[in-house]
């Protein structure tokens, strides 16, 4: 009871905790401890390789967080997220999150690994902040990065939300070189005529229509014209959560350029996930 009392002094405001479970309230003073008292070092990126489907090569991955909690076990970042950006945490978190990812590219590129993007989820609150520009421009620069290994997931209602103040903050990342992908694609309520007039690089699409998309004529027919319509729009386009030979074979058929999932690989600590690049794992074509 100690020692909950005197992590009560890291939640801001005190207040918000009496509204809380007591599985949220321990998962705040957790996050808050994790964050401020422990600078992160329960954290830990890691890769998700994202492979062309022609080539079957690794062609760039997705950074995603994981939080080794002592007290909680592993959080998974759908737990965790929401929770950081309800109490203002996401933005260290963010900027966390970027400044280990431009290290990894940079270290990656120091030992010979090239040609490989690396995305990076970001937050809407992240998104908005007033020096987020100047953060990545940062980033790019301690690390003297080449800005187009770097590609920035933002979500339709992200852009939605205000959209000319998101197009105009996507304009300024684009003439930097850094890449835009609109990830978890068809979920939101983006009007598809927005979509031309974004500054766009790549496509996600979201798991939900992957999952079982060979034999549901409605997810079909959805990722068909998802696929055509990226295409006509010269994007990228990459699906997520392929986890079946015969989702492959799918998207295969349909001319996707892309795909993530755990058929291919779960996403994996750096150490490994460079093991997976040196040893030119690559998907059977
Ligand atoms: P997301 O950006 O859509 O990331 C893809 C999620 O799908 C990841 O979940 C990944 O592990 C999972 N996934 C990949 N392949 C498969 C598959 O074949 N099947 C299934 N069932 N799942 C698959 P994860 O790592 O739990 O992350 C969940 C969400 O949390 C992410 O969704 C992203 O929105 C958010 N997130 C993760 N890391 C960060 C971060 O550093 N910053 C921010 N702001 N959000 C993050
Ligand atoms: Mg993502
Ligand atoms: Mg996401
Ligand atoms: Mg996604």
């Amino acid at each position: 009871l100690e020692k909950h009392a005197a992590l009560k002094k890291y939640l801001s405001p005190p207040n918000i905790i009496n509204n809380l479970s007591p599985k949220m309230q321990l998962l705040e003073i957790s996050l808050h401890r994790a964050i401020k008292q422990h600078n992160f070092q329960e954290f830990e990126v890691y890769y998700q390789p994202i492979v062309d489907i022609a080539s079957g090569k690794i062609i760039a991955a997705e950074s995603l967080l994981r939080w080794h909690s002592p007290e909680l076990g592993m959080v998974t970042p759908g737990e965790f997220i929401p929770l950081a950006e309800s109490t203002g945490l996401i933005v260290p978190m963010g900027k966390w999150v970027l400044k280990r990812v431009c290290e990894q590219i940079k270290i990656w590129r120091d030992a010979g690994i090239n040609s490989l993007s690396i995305t990076v989820n970001l937050s809407v609150i992240e998104f908005n902040q007033p020096d987020f520009i100047q953060k990545i421009i940062y980033f790019i620069n301690a690390n003297d990065l080449e800005p187009h290994y770097l590609e920035l997931e933002l979500t339709e209602s992200m852009i939605m939300q205000d959209i000319n103040s998101a197009i105009a903050t996507m304009n300024k990342l684009q003439s930097l070189g850094v890449k835009i992908a609109i990830d978890d694609f068809g979920t939101g309520y983006s009007s598809l005529i927005y979509l031309k007039n974004l500054p766009i690089n790549t496509l996600k699409i979201d798991r939900y229509f992957i999952h079982n998309v060979a034999n549901d004529p409605q997810k079909s027919a959805i990722t068909k014209a998802l696929i055509q319509m990226a295409d006509n729009l010269n994007l990228h386009v990459v699906a997520e959560g392929v986890e079946t030979e015969a989702e492959l074979a799918f998207l295969r058929q349909h001319h996707c350029s892309a795909i993530q999932g755990f058929l291919f690989s779960r996403p994996l600590p750096a150490a490994e996930f460079e093991n997976f690049l040196l040893t030119n794992k690559c998907l059977s074509v």
